[in-house]
């Protein structure tokens, strides 16, 4: 199933040609949610009414001018952590309530210039810290090939509205595995582009030089339009590498070598998850690559040095959300700080708030040293690592997660568990390189994906192999 028979740039011609309209297209899409949205819970805020006269703005446009747009008519989510202009959004939590962006983020204005049309804003765990979407402040999403399992997160709501054929595309963000993780959860691509790649002016930041947004949809070439899209300059972002990404024919694998990291196939990997990456080995071989085994020594430590490094930056980022400049604001209070308090007490959940403690501690006078210069240095060993992986072999390839989606509520009380489930996406982030998840087989009748990683601006060669797994 998916929401389109076709590729989006072919249903992107029909709209062109005018064999359809862009307002079947939205009406389809908010159908879809209307029946399934209440059960699945992958929005927030569904924009029906900006939606259809968006949709009526580009069918009165003349066919040279939709000619240009290579999205034109086609419907899209935005995870609500991305800022929409008159839209509100709340990043998940209960501190941005009726928050209201009085602009759009960089990706926004991308895709309305290419003619997209925004549907809504999905769900997250609050702030993007978590790998379930159990953590939101608008209620849990449910994985739409089966109810009582997560969709995975933080994306979770946009790759169940993809997933659940809602919308054929969708935006989500990757600090740590939170496009990647949900999208092998679902069923679905999501691809993680190189740090740099795409601008996050107008992300609301979890951890800043961790954070990258990134397309989520049904099929490899879609979601290379939609990177092709939203990657390029902008200055707003002091980390935009100004490279763009452009989508050409996708070309062979003959004579290249594809590493599997050693480190990654060991204990912890269920057998089930290892058969399905099998498959995925077998089917990179018969389109001509070569299997090298590699390995990354210090990725054993990803996860500690990554919840270091992610909290720490998250305590900072967060310290804006004080009652006077966005959203929410506790009643009754008796003084600035007094308000303060209750505002951050009242608007924040249990897990941003154990977020907040803990980069507040590792970054403390006393401890930076032991734990924040640590993990700092950790992240560099592991990016060597990378380095010298990508000198024997071209891409790497991988599990996403050790196991599918678990249950509604089975590893909540059990955080460690929970963050373990990100052991094979974080290191990604670290190194600052891409990486794609590529629905590869199923258990149970739930969805596995395999992970493909390259070297830093190399999604060309990433996304041609992706499209060879898919
Ligand atoms: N699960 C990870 C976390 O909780 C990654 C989240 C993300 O990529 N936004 O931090």
């Amino acid at each position: 199933m998916s929401f389109f028979d076709t590729s989006v740039s072919e249903v992107v011609s029909q709209v062109q040609a005018g064999t359809i309209t862009a307002l079947e297209l939205v009406e389809k899409s908010l159908a879809v949610i209307a029946e399934k949205n209440p059960e699945i819970n992958a929005f927030i805020t569904v924009s029906a009414a900006e939606a259809r006269a968006r949709a009526k703005e580009i069918d009165a446009l003349s066919s040279e001018e939709k000619s240009k747009m290579v999205l034109c008519g086609i419907p899209v989510a935005v995870k609500d952590n991305i800022s929409t202009k008159g839209i509100m959004t709340t990043s998940g939590s209960k501190i941005l309530d009726g928050y209201i962006p009085p602009y759009d983020a960089h990706v926004v204005e991308k895709i309305l210039a290419a003619g997209a049309v925004i549907v809504g804003k999905t769900n997250l765990d609050e702030f993007a810290m978590g790998s379930s979407n159990e953590n939101s402040a608008y209620g849990i999403v449910r994985n739409p090939r089966n109810l009582n399992a997560v969709p995975g997160g933080s994306s979770g709501g946009s790759a169940a509205a993809v997933a659940a054929d809602m919308v054929p595309l969708a935006l989500g963000s990757d600090t740590g595995g939170s496009i990647r993780q949900p999208a092998s959860h679902c069923g679905i691509v999501g691809v993680k582009p190189t740090y740099g790649l795409v601008s996050r002016y107008g992300l609301i930041a979890y951890a800043s030089s961790l954070d990258q947004i990134g397309p989520m949809g049904h099929r490899v070439d879609d979601c290379a339009l939609l990177l092709s899209v939203i990657a390029g300059e902008d200055r707003r972002d002091s980390t935009n590498s100004g490279k763009n990404y452009e989508i050409g024919s996708f070309g062979s694998l003959k004579g290249k070598k594809i590493g599997l990291p050693a480190e990654y196939f060991g204990e912890g990997l269920t057998d089930e998850v290892r058969a399905i990456i099998d498959e995925s080995k077998a089917k990179l071989v018969a389109a001509g690559a070569e299997l090298v085994t590699v390995h990354l020594p210090n990725v054993s430590h990803a996860i500690a040095s990554y919840y270091v490094i992610a909290t720490a930056e998250a305590s900072s980022n967060l310290s804006r959300f004080d009652g006077v400049k966005f959203g929410y604001r506790a009643q009754g209070t008796t003084s600035l700080i007094d308000m303060y308090k209750k505002t951050r007490a009242e608007g924040f959940g249990e897990e941003v708030k154990k977020r907040i403690m803990l980069g507040t501690y590792v970054l403390s006078s006393g401890y930076y040293d032991a734990y924040y210069l640590k993990a700092a240095q950790v992240r560099t060993l592991i990016t060597r690592d990378f380095e010298n992986a990508f000198k024997e072999c071209d891409l790497i390839l991988s599990p996403v997660t050790p196991a599918p989606a678990f249950m509604i509520g089975e590893k909540t009380s059990d955080p460690i568990q929970m963050y373990l489930t990100d052991i094979y996406t974080v290191s990604a982030n670290l190194a600052g390189i891409p990486g794609v998840s590529i629905p590869a087989g199923e258990v149970n009748g739930l969805p596995v994906g395999a992970q493909l990683m390259a070297p830093k601006w190399a999604e060309k060669g990433m996304i041609d192999a992706a499209s060879v797994l898919a």
